[in-house]
């Protein structure tokens, strides 16, 4: 591989981005705020980030956006975050306006997997899943050394993985979702849920990280809601364990901060909802991450094999 990767890495209000170079080392670091009225302005905003002075020498360009993208096409489809994008082809435009460097795009919570893979929690392992807790839940899975893309790159959507669809009388059950459906995990796990457990517990809207510090002071409805959500987080990696064999999994994002708050639940629910066999050497790392770990993620793009 050649050095340096530019990483950008595209979030909810910011694109954070900077030069990685061969020591692991991030340099000429910054962070703007987004200007996406329309494709054409995002587009054009990110060209500028390109065409830093610093960044002349980079040849390889790794980018992590939230989903859904169109791997293939290079595409943002849509984004949650910015309503005015739709069908946004950076990859495309990006490539015309620097035709020396190579570009790569993908999801935030496959970077995310690629970073910790390359330069955190999971450094050489060859098979883990990473959950992304936010506002909403994502995920990640290196299975075989290799990262878990499927058809079209949307691999590993855990966040909606329906943990609380089902009724045997054919009833809907479950919180509706962003995504229209009933009973997916992010409905309880995420930032967002676990406001939602606690709204429906006490009447009372509270950020997630408050309804912490009253769980650590021992309001009973906000240990319940975080015990809901490490529960259902529970459930998710019993899934993966029972399909795929994997014993490493990695909670990371703000809400993985509360680590105290959701391992008893989610290691109860793992273990009661897995066949013993699936017991041995488990490891559940829960980290906040700092805040260079998308850059180090999309860079990251460029460090994975793609066979
Ligand atoms: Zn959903």
């Amino acid at each position: 591989m050649q050095y340096p990767i530019l990483g950008i890495d595209i979030g909810a209000t910011t694109v954070k981005y900077a030069l990685l170079q061969d020591t692991g080392v991030l340099t000429s670091k910054g962070t703007q705020r987004i200007r996406a009225a329309s494709n054409a302005e995002f587009i054009s905003q990110l060209q500028e980030i390109v065409s830093l002075d610093a960044f002349q020498d980079a040849r390889t360009v790794g980018i992590g956006s939230p989903g859904p993208l169109d791997l293939e096409k290079g595409t943002i489809i849509s984004s949650a975050n910015l309503p005015a994008i739709k069908d946004c082809a950076i990859v495309g435009e990006l490539q015309n306006s620097f035709p020396k460097k190579a570009f790569r795009l993908d999801n935030d919570a496959n970077a995310a997997t690629l970073g910790a893979r390359f330069f955190g929690k999971a450094k050489d392992k060859t098979d883990f899943a990473l959950f992304t807790l936010g506002t909403g839940v994502g995920g990640g899975c290196f299975w075989q050394n290799q990262l878990v893309r499927g058809y079209r790159g949307n691999a590993f959507e855990v966040g909606h993985i329906p943990v609380a669809a089902f009724s045997e009388k054919n009833e809907r059950q479950g919180r509706l979702c962003g995504c229209g459906n009933y009973g997916c995990a992010e409905t309880y796990a995420s930032a967002t849920g676990i406001q939602n457990s606690y709204k429906n517990l006490t009447g009372a809207s509270l950020t997630a990280k408050e309804i912490g510090q009253r769980a650590r002071s021992g309001d009973s409805h906000a240990i319940e809601a975080f015990n809901l959500a490490g529960h259902v987080l529970g459930l998710v990696a019993a899934t993966i364990t029972q399909t795929l064999n994997l014993t490493d999994f990695i909670l990371t994002g703000g809400v993985a901060a509360s680590e105290d708050l959701l391992r008893p639940a989610f290691e109860r629910a793992f273990l009661d909802h897995t066949l013993p066999v699936f017991h041995a050497l488990l490891s559940f790392v829960f980290t906040e991450g700092d805040e260079d770990a998308g850059i180090f993620g999309a860079a990251a793009l460029f460090l994975e094999k793609i066979q």
